[in-house]
């Protein structure tokens, strides 16, 4: 198309988007192809690499824009784009950040987070260009009113409590993830959500207005709660890039309390969690029905003049958030060797799974708060609690890394660079045998709530009936997390739906040990099976199949997704759809931002890839005995007993 052709299209695609409600469109910038390096972008827990990627490191909106349009003016006619001949078709992906790709100026970046691949731009037919628009430089706060700020997208919670705080204002609690090093932009594009059965629980909820660049590269600003945005929301990027997002903060510090009744018998646990959730808003529950045991936290606002809680030690180290934070290096190198050896044949009899369940629910080891407190000898050590009050904005995410230490160097669990200085230890001291570097994977699902008692009941019966290949019936290496939700009105977020239907969101978490599946093999990947894996199959499955609850978009494994024997898609109304991909076929008409994932999910589903121990990468569910990657382990239905579920499960033959 020549350029006088291409600008008058331009001002058609204006003029016809401002007949939408829609708050602002920027001029568009000549074509011109983006600075780009070939790398493969690998994500925090170094689980997804995205091959081979054309990297985009843009700072601004308008550099967005500029790539996006570029990519676009070469998609052929017949893809819906503008080229008339040729072209070369592309797909565009946001990466939030990657290992070793650090910001310009320094900011710690671990990975990204998501864990089925829906961040790699890769196209289903061959020969597709892909290209990732990596946001490590976009991490701007670009003005603020009031309380209201607008921020650029790749921004993480952390920076923006920071903030927040610098500038004497609160982001209002349940809105955030737990965790911090997480960013703005991907929290929304996966429907993220924080803690809250009534209201403020989600990402969006704190969100006001969205910029956002489309897949023709126009720049176009939403509110938040417009079709468009409720298309952004949890839309997994469909729609274009998110780069920049007004938040709407409180003036002033607040404070909150969080509280846990303590550890308790699991027998009338759906009553007494629902009971609870009449009281208050804000719950989180850890609970092993192997262990029969469970534990909530509830987290409420306090006045300002509340003390805090530990007393600090200092003024600078006030209490946080403690659920990611790791205490010391030496914690995590122990909790690496207890997770390893529960996960082995050492663990004979199930007391290092009982022992790591124990630690799990240790409030002093795995607590909410994080505190400080100073010894005989003025040593000052950290340590968790359930029971604390601390600001606002200290308390409603915890980082991986422990206070006060220069990025990345802490202590988090899956920082390479922590596994480095252990096994240096371990190599010095004349240690044989290394220990492995640990794994975090979850899978979370948005539960609608009169569903509760039952899955409560079913995944009791399966911890009475289900033998799985960890002696005693233990569940190895984690829990399950129940956390209050609340709706949403976007069409694809996992939450949507009507508010009077309570949501809870349920999660499965196991940590376990990286180890390859053989000893001589290059790469991490495929890793030796863990213990219990059919916990975490069946799991997903009865989820999916028999409760009709939806996967978080940023929580998952390819086979949730893509699974043919109970399709995501069909877990949404199809006017959902409907209205999303009309407006996919507005804002991305060559499809840019669809990638291969994206388009199973959209077609109910995808041949399952299966291979040795591909149920170890969940990457599927078992069709034969070598998909289960251990020798003692086949593929079998669930027991009768059990809600049947429709793949079948990696058991001990
Ligand atoms: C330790 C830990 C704790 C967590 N706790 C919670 C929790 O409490 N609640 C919760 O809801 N989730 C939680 N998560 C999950 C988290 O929300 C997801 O992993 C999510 O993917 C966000 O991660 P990210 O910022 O790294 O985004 P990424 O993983 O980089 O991106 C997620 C997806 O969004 C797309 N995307 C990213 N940025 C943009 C953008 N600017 N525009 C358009 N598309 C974009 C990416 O292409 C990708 O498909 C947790 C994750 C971890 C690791």
């Amino acid at each position: 198309m020549p350029l006088s052709s291409r600008a008058a299209a331009a001002w058609v695609l204006l003029l016809c988007v401002c007949a939408l409600p829609l708050i602002e469109i920027q001029a568009l910038s000549p074509l011109k192809p983006p600075k780009t390096i070939t790398a493969s972008l690998t994500s925090a827990y170094g689980d997804v690499t995205c091959e081979n990627q054309q990297v985009v490191v843009p700072t601004s909106t308008a550099e967005v824009a500029a790539a996006v349009r570029y990519y676009y003016s070469m998609q052929p006619a017949s893809a819906g784009g503008p080229a008339a001949t040729g072209g070369t078709p592309v797909k565009i992906r946001v990466v939030s950040r990657a290992r070793g790709f650090n910001a310009s100026d320094g900011y710690r970046q671990m990975g990204f987070h998501e864990r089925a691949g829906f961040a790699c731009a890769k196209g289903s037919q061959p020969g597709t260009g892909a290209v990732s628009l990596l946001m490590v430089n976009m991490r701007k706060v670009l003005s603020r009113s009031g309380a209201t700020v607008r921020m650029q997208a790749g921004i993480t919670l952390t920076e923006i409590l920071r903030y927040a705080t610098s500038q004497n204002l609160t982001v209002p609690f349940g809105a955030m993830p737990q965790y911090g090093d997480l960013t703005l932009g991907g929290t929304l594009a996966t429907g993220a959500h924080g803690l809250g059965g009534r209201s403020n629980a989600n990402m969006a909820d704190i969100v006001r207005a969205i910029t956002f660049v489309d897949g023709t590269g126009n720049i176009t600003r939403v509110s938040r709660n417009s079709n468009v945005g409720r298309g952004l929301v949890g839309g997994l990027g469909m729609l274009g890039v998110i780069t920049e997002v007004t938040l709407q903060l409180k003036p002033g510090s607040g404070k909150t309390r969080s509280w846990s009744p303590g550890l308790r018998s699991d027998a009338n646990f759906a009553q007494e969690l629902l009971q609870l959730w009449e009281k208050y808003s804000h719950i989180s529950v850890y609970w092993r029905p192997d262990l029969k045991q469970y534990k909530a936290t509830v987290v409420e606002g306090v006045p300002l003049s509340s003390p805090l809680h530990p007393p600090p030690v200092n003024a600078s180290l006030p209490p946080t958030g403690g659920l990611f934070h790791p205490q010391s290096e030496s914690i995590v190198s122990t909790a690496g060797q207890l997770i390893a050896a529960l996960h082995s044949d050492k663990d004979s009899t199930g007391l290092f799974c009982r022992a790591f369940g124990s630690f799990l629910f240790n409030s002093e080891s795995f607590g909410w708060v994080y505190g400080y407190k100073q010894g005989a000898g003025g040593a000052i050590t950290p340590f968790t609690a359930d029971n604390g009050t601390g600001f606002t904005n200290d308390m409603q995410t915890s980082e991986c890394d422990i206070p006060g230490s220069p990025p990345g160097s802490g202590s988090c669990f899956y920082n390479p660079a922590v596994w480095e200085r252990i096994w240096t230890k371990e190599k010095a001291a004349g240690s044989s045998r290394l220990t492995p570097s640990i794994s975090l994977e979850e899978i979370e699902f948005a539960l609608e709530a009169t569903s509760l008692p039952s899955f409560i009941a079913d995944f009791k019966l399966m911890a009475a009936n289900m033998k799985t290949d960890v002696p005693g019936g233990c569940w190895p290496g984690g829990m399950i997390m129940l956390r209050t939700g609340f709706r949403t009105r976007d069409h694809i977020s996992p939450q949507t739906g009507s508010a009077a239907e309570r949501v809870m969101w349920v999660e499965l978490g196991v940590f376990r040990p990286n180890v390859p599946l053989n000893a001589q093999q290059q790469s991490l990947k495929p890793r030796q099976q863990k213990r219990g894996a059919a916990v975490q199959q069946y799991f997903e499955q009865l989820l999916v199949c028999k409760y009709k609850a939806r996967p978080h978009w940023g929580k998952g494994w390819s086979r949730v997704f893509t699974s043919t024997a109970c399709p995501i898609k069909d877990l949404y109304p199809a006017s959902n759809w409907a209205t999303q991909l009309s407006l996919q076929q507005q804002y991305d008409p060559a499809k840019l931002f669809e990638t291969q994932l994206l388009s199973s999910v959209l077609m109910g589903g995808a041949a399952n890839p299966g291979g040795a121990a591909c149920t170890s990468e969940m990457s599927c569910y078992c069709n034969a005995d070598e998909d289960c990657g251990a020798a003692g382990l086949c593929c079998k239905a669930a027991p009768a007993v059990l809600p049947a579920v429709k793949s079948k499960l990696c058991l001990p033959c």
